[in-house]
């Protein structure tokens, strides 16, 4: 399911109340940072462009963070391609796919990388420290710890998105862009 209701001007608005964990996560390095490598390109990039952003307001949106870091004139240059390619407008003009849970789970996060799943990669210190900042209470916050330390992560990421929005998802949570499209229909109604 695609949404094109997403632009630029309500993006941070929505990353807030709908993004899952990991791409709030990149999305909150990229505005801090200014900046991400290429895995975490990738990763959000393409849910990105799964929630709806349209190739313009994507290069946009990127080159405002990275002019900030490396130029306009090097963002033109290095990186505007990749977004381009990752819409297929570019080399076998491919039209890419959002990752699946499955896929960011199986990741392997390096030094300085901020793609990945969370519930997977990050440390319980740091993953407790997030959880909490999304609003997750305290007993919800057990129950999702427990899912994690029985390394069910997509079960721990549903039971944040069930404190969340305070309602339930049988079908749990398998891709980020169904998280992201749970999300919206409940907010939207
Ligand atoms: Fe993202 Fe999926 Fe991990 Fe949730 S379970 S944080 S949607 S990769």
């Amino acid at each position: 399911k695609e949404f094109a209701e997403v632009s630029i001007k309500d993006i941070d608005q929505v990353a807030k109340s709908s993004f899952p964990l990991c791409m709030r996560h990149l999305f909150e390095k990229l505005r801090e940072d200014h900046h991400l490598k290429h895995g975490g390109r990738m990763q959000l990039g393409l849910f990105l462009k799964g929630v709806g952003l349209k190739l313009d307001d994507a290069l946009a949106f990127w080159k405002a963070e990275f002019s900030q870091k490396v130029g306009a004139e090097r963002f033109d240059k290095e990186y505007a391609y990749s977004i381009r390619h990752n819409y297929g407008r570019e080399g076998k003009r491919t039209d890419y796919t959002p990752y699946s849970c499955q896929k960011i789970i199986s990741s392997t996060p390096g030094v300085g990388d901020h793609h990945g799943c969370p519930y997977r990669h990050f440390s319980e210190e740091n993953l407790k420290a997030a959880l909490s900042k999304m609003g997750v209470n305290s007993g919800a916050l057990e129950n999702v710890m427990d899912k994690v330390r029985n390394r069910h992560y997509q079960l721990a990421c549903t039971l944040t998105f069930e404190s969340i929005h305070g309602s339930s998802n049988d079908a749990g949570i398998n891709h980020p862009n169904q998280y992201f499209s749970d999300s919206h229909e409940i907010f939207k109604s």
